[in-house]
């Protein structure tokens, strides 16, 4: 039996036999899943489910469904991709309701657009959710507005690793540094130094704001405050490690006023208006 999702007004869809569902999982707290993946949750007989991403939430789904971990992390090769999607197909053609669960969002670096390619290329039924991704989720659960209107009118997201898991020499960090006021650098912890050195040599003032949210959404998140030339060595320092979302730019500094699970804790924001700007006597 399955149960999907019941909530006044809102007509659920049904997950048929066959389909295969590609959701995104959020970055880990369970409550950024959206409706529509619990009500995949709610329905599927089979859920594959990757390394990033909160297991807990497979205790919301029927209890006859079966698991499947198809875990890899970055720089694996990319035969194993394949063989995720064409299993994702044999198990639709089985006649199974599929949930594909990812971590954060399926299209955000997470090789979704990949798998929902090898399906319709397979005549595989499909749907989309999309999920909290890291780089907007994660770093909110941090206190940083990824935009903020006093800081950044743009933002870019970018990815620390190529597909061989190389150091990122496709991206033009140079333009990057001089185009995008915020930069949001997923899967960047193995190659911060070469990085934040190629930033610097773009125009990127050293001093520019850092944080590095680690487990972000996740009861043992981490978060470090520092600056672009002292970023790698701070991260050595504090023995932080992946997952991480690293931000770079003056969004950072809202964290000062925007600590919001410090101020939950009890402590008092460090600066109201960090920016200088006068914004909040504006709005108070
Ligand atoms: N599709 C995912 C991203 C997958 S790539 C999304 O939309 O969020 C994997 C990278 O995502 C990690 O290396 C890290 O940079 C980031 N990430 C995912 N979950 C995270 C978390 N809970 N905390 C910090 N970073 C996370």
């Amino acid at each position: 039996m399955t149960d999907s999702l019941s909530l006044p007004g809102a007509d659920w869809p049904t997950m048929d036999p066959g389909w295969v569902w590609l959701c995104g999982a959020g970055p880990g707290d369970p409550g950024l899943l959206t409706l529509h993946a619990l009500n995949a949750l709610r329905q599927a007989d089979v859920i594959v489910y990757d390394a990033l991403m909160n297991a807990e939430i497979l205790d919301w789904a029927r209890p006859e469904a079966e698991r499947i971990y198809a875990g890899k992390r970055g720089g694996k090769p990319s035969a194993q991709q394949r063989d995720i999607s064409l299993r994702l197909v044999d198990l639709a053609r089985a006649g199974h309701r599929v949930l594909r669960l990812k971590g954060g969002d399926p299209f955000v670096f997470g090789r979704g657009g990949e798998e929902a390619q090898t399906l319709i290329q397979h005549g595989v039924p499909v749907r989309i959710v999309p999920g909290i991704t890291a780089g907007i989720g994660g770093l909110a659960y941090a206190g940083i507005p990824v935009t903020h209107r006093d800081v950044n009118q743009t933002v870019a997201f970018v990815t620390g690793h190529d597909r061989q898991g190389l150091a990122p020499g496709s991206v033009d960090w140079a333009a990057l540094a001089k185009a995008a006021q915020v930069i949001v650098i997923y899967m960047g912890m193995k190659h911060i130094r070469a990085i934040a050195e190629e930033l610097i040599a773009g125009g990127r003032d050293p001093g520019d704001p850092v944080g590095v949210v680690t487990a972000a959404s996740l009861g043992h998140q981490e978060v470090l405050e520092t600056t672009l030339v002292r970023a790698a060595d701070d991260i050595d320092a504090a023995c932080l490690t992946p997952p991480a979302v690293i931000c770079v730019g003056r969004a950072v500094l809202m964290r000062q006023a925007l600590d919001w699970q410090a101020l939950a804790a009890g402590a008092a924001p460090r600066d109201l208006d960090p920016l200088g700007r006068g914004r909040p006597a504006e709005v108070t």
